[in-house]
């Protein structure tokens, strides 16, 4: 029962105000179905809040946009920066009001949703709840034997004796490790644009890669973009084809913007697996060994509904479980910006624009019938 029973009926909620939450609100908002929008964090655009602005997303623009207002950039790419700007355009285009509030639990009674709120006693009912918190907020810290489990500018003093460590979510650029001996742990996407962005600014880092060492894939075939392809077999390719690409937490090869390149010429560095630390010195398990003054954990993000209770389905990485953006095992409850919560990209932000006017589509379709 909800505790208080004269809380204002609000028939919507949309949990976070990243691309996800936004494409969402706007798609619901050109249905005429009115939705609250909450985040957690002052204001709009989720993760490009913090995303450090000089970075270059992978994909290129136009798989960037979303529903209803173009995104228009003088070159293929864009930066996070340019995109953050664009996002704040697209709240004020849309006119979507974002409340701070942070969701801390979801009940279901009945068919209908009673959700809790940091900080108020009562909790709230809604007919509809879209999940769009996205996976910023849940960085994975990589086990290494020696190495201090404290983040960057939480304790300078470490830097003494120990390598001071920092998540890539906290990358804020190059200039602040100018002169120092640099280490990036991780082999995937965030690992390559870090060390590629190191050796632009004329740092040496060297990069720790454990199993089959860095992955890169090219960033053109034929003269495309590697995502005209992989969005064309992620977007359409159905979910029961793709095997156990949505039960595991697949991580991606970096684009290859001059990598390979560096690494040849001897501006970035490529190692093994960390075996231990020991002060700033670092034992690599072929043997070679090196002293860093930083280590960047390009180590990944994770999705994580701490909000959701157990009975809330999810895959064996963690991901609930949805078809068409809908939980499978409570109706009304809609994910999207999740990875295969409709298709394959649906935790990219082309598969955000393509996923959001559908879900609107489902939720109206749903407002009318309870
Ligand atoms: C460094 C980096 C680079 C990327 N580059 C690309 C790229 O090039 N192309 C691409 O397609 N994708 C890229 N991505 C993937 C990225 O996840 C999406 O681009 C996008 O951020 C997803 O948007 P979102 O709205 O789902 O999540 P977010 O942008 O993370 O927004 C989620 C929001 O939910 C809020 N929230 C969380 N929990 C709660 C709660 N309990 N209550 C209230 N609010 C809450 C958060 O405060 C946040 O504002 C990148 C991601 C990262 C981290």
């Amino acid at each position: 029962m909800l505790e208080s029973p004269d809380a204002p009926v609000e028939r919507v909620l949309i949990i976070g105000a990243g691309p996800a939450g936004m494409a969402i609100a706007a798609c619901l908002k050109l249905r005429h179905v009115p939705a609250r929008l909450v985040d957690r964090q002052e204001g709009v655009g989720g993760a490009y809040q913090h995303i450090y602005g000089n970075m270059t997303l992978a994909s290129p623009t136009k798989y960037a946009e979303l529903p209803g207002l173009p995104l228009r950039t003088r070159g293929e790419y864009i930066t996070a920066g340019e995109y953050r700007a664009y996002l704040q355009r697209y709240a004020e285009h849309h006119k979507l009001v974002v409340e701070r509030a942070e969701v801390e639990m979801i009940a279901r009674e009945g068919e209908r949703f009673a959700v809790s709120f940091a900080g108020q006693a009562e909790r709230l009912s809604y007919d509809v709840v879209v999940v769009a918190t996205g996976m910023f907020d849940f960085p994975k810290w990589a086990e290494i034997e020696g190495l201090p489990r404290i983040r960057f500018g939480a304790d300078d003093a470490l830097g003494s004796d120990s390598p001071l460590v920092l998540h890539s979510s906290d990358w804020k650029g190059p200039e602040q490790f100018r002169g120092r001996r640099i280490l990036i742990v991780g082999g995937a996407t965030s690992a390559v644009e870090i060390a590629e962005e190191c050796a632009r600014a004329g740092l040496r880092p060297t990069v720790s890669a454990r199993g089959k060492g860095v992955r890169l894939s090219p960033q053109r075939i034929l003269g495309r973009d590697i995502h005209d392809f992989a969005h064309l077999f992620m977007g359409w390719l159905p979910r029961w084809l793709a095997g156990s690409y949505c039960d595991r937490q697949p991580t991606l090869p970096g684009s290859n913007r001059g990598f390979q390149g560096f690494r040849q010429a001897g501006a970035i560095e490529v190692r093994g697996a960390v075996r231990r630390f020991v002060g700033k010195h670092a034992e690599f398990v072929d043997g070679k060994t090196g002293e860093f003054d930083f280590v960047v954990l390009a180590t990944g993000l994770r999705f994580e509904t701490p909000y959701l209770p157990p009975e809330v389905s999810r895959t064996s990485a963690g991901y609930p479980q949805a078809a068409g953006g809908e939980s499978r095992s409570w109706p009304g409850l809609y994910f999207i910006g999740f990875p295969c919560s409709r298709s394959l990209a649906s935790e990219f932000l082309r598969g955000i624009s393509r996923d959001a006017p559908v879900v609107a589509d489902r939720i109206q379709q749903r407002l009318a019938k309870v």
